[in-house]
């Protein structure tokens, strides 16, 4: 259908996307050594496209990627690939910067030869979840990546912790893994965050053992602006099975009611919740940016 003939943009060119490709001595096919963002488009702009390209730079320069492009150039990659796409509404961006070409496989970082490599790939998606009224989520066994391991903050494309929490959902027939941390405490779900309302209050996980996600921090913003009290602190599942409400978070999903965690219902009609979301949708174009 309509993606069949996008333009992906690699390094500082655009390409048919059956044109488009690394080498197979890129980092990121040889160790999963990339970092990543997933942006949305309305016709208002790129959601938070700043923030997201702060945490791109931010997790490469934490794994001291060289020849980060700046953000004016990331910003220009965007705008010629949703142009050459005709793009402006119902686009999902997935950028991705690895490290760069090797001169020979293995894990050094010193074997790099050009610097990092930028891909910008724009897609048309709806929103993740778009026509269903909330999610089911089961606890998984895999544990989330606690900083003392591989620090959560970098957003880097080494997902197979999520991915395997997100297997065990699949295999359960549910819609997402929800994680804890190695305390035991919740964490996220295998790709988005996670709220709880209980008492007029809501409650999200310290970011210590997640992604501290963009959605994350515009709904803490935005409950902050609207005098609805808003705290972080740690969550256990009790907790949340007894929630009066529990919602997850994402660029993707925007913000989606979980109806169910590990067979118990959870009400998805709390007023709260529901002027949480309403707040939300009529804000979120506020943070878009139009690229110029
Ligand atoms: N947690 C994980 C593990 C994710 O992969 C994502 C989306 N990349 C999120 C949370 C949500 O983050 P954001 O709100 O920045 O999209």
């Amino acid at each position: 259908e309509r993606n069949r003939d996008i333009q992906v943009f690699i390094k500082d060119k655009l390409y048919h996307r059956d044109e488009a490709k690394v080498s197979v001595f890129d980092s990121s096919v040889q160790g999963g050594d990339a970092v990543w963002e997933g942006l949305r488009v309305y016709p208002e702009g790129v959601v938070c496209l700043d923030e997201h390209l702060t945490r791109l730079q931010e997790s490469a320069k934490t794994l001291a990627f060289e020849d980060i492009p700046t953000k004016k150039t990331i910003k220009k990659a965007i705008k010629k690939t949703l142009d050459a796409n005709g793009m402006d509404n119902e686009v999902h961006i997935r950028l991705t910067l690895t490290r760069g070409e090797k001169i020979t496989s293995g894990m050094d970082p010193r074997v790099n030869q050009n610097g990092s490599c930028l891909i910008v790939l724009a897609e048309w998606k709806p929103l993740v979840y778009d026509n269903k009224s909330g999610i089911k989520v089961i606890s998984s066994s895999q544990r989330r990546n606690a900083p003392q391991f591989l620090d959560s903050k970098i957003h880097h494309a080494n997902l197979l912790n999520n991915i395997l929490a997100k297997i065990q959902a699949n295999v359960a027939g549910k819609d997402a893994g929800l994680m804890l941390d190695e305390r035991g405490f919740v964490a996220e779900l295998n790709g988005s965050n996670l709220f709880m309302i209980k008492n007029g209050i809501i409650y999200t996980p310290y970011a210590h053992a997640c992604l501290p996600g963009i959605t994350r921090a515009t709904v803490i913003a935005l409950c902050k602006k609207n005098s609805i009290p808003i705290e972080e602190t740690d969550l256990t599942l009790s907790q949340l099975y007894n929630a009066d409400g529990v919602f997850a978070t994402g660029t993707m999903g925007e913000l989606t009611p979980v109806i169910e965690i590990d067979g118990r219902d959870i009400d998805a009609e709390n007023d709260l919740q529901k002027k949480i979301l309403a707040i939300f949708k009529n804000n979120i174009r506020s943070f878009c940016e139009k690229l110029t």
